[in-house]
């Protein structure tokens, strides 16, 4: 399914701007304080990351990056992907939501000793500096990514 507009919080005051599609590439502007939203429409999606390409995907990533360990056979990691998406497209794509499908890849999952799906790892500058295991809701992934960028 595409969008036709994402919701994206404004980093300077937080207010929920939707913004077209086509808008997303011209530097858009909060609609309440008029500062510069920081669109990076590349990450606006979640993108899919595995054993060949993680190092380069998520740890040296210049920016912040949210890694969602998940399997397509469990019912709780196809409950997350929404949440994945919206957080991906809140953002405005200054975090970048990359999901790694843990059958798929097991040595990443190995390296990071994933033992139940889903986990998502918050990653800063290669480092994993948050880990939240098993159901999530939108608002804790929410609390979670901002304990870590705004302490
Ligand atoms: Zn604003």
């Amino acid at each position: 399914m595409e969008r036709d507009s994402f919701v994206v919080h404004c980093p300077y005051c937080g207010r929920r701007n939707r913004v077209p599609v086509r808008k997303l590439r011209e530097n858009p502007l909060c609609g309440n304080c008029r500062k510069p939203l920081d669109i990076r429409p590349e990450f606006l999606k979640p993108v899919d990351v595995g054993d060949a390409d993680f190092s380069r995907e998520v740890l040296h990533s210049s920016g912040p990056v949210l890694a969602a360990f998940w399997s397509p056979r469990c019912p709780y990691c196809r409950q997350l992907l929404p949440l994945l998406d919206e957080t991906a497209a809140g953002y405005g794509g200054r975090i970048k939501v990359a999901r790694i499908d843990t059958d798929r890849n097991p040595a990443t999952a190995s390296l990071f000793s994933i033992e139940g799906v889903p986990t998502v790892i918050l990653f800063r500058e290669g480092r994993a500096v948050k880990r939240m295991v098993g159901v999530l809701s939108l608002d804790e992934i929410d609390r979670n990514i901002k304990a870590v960028l705004n302490p």
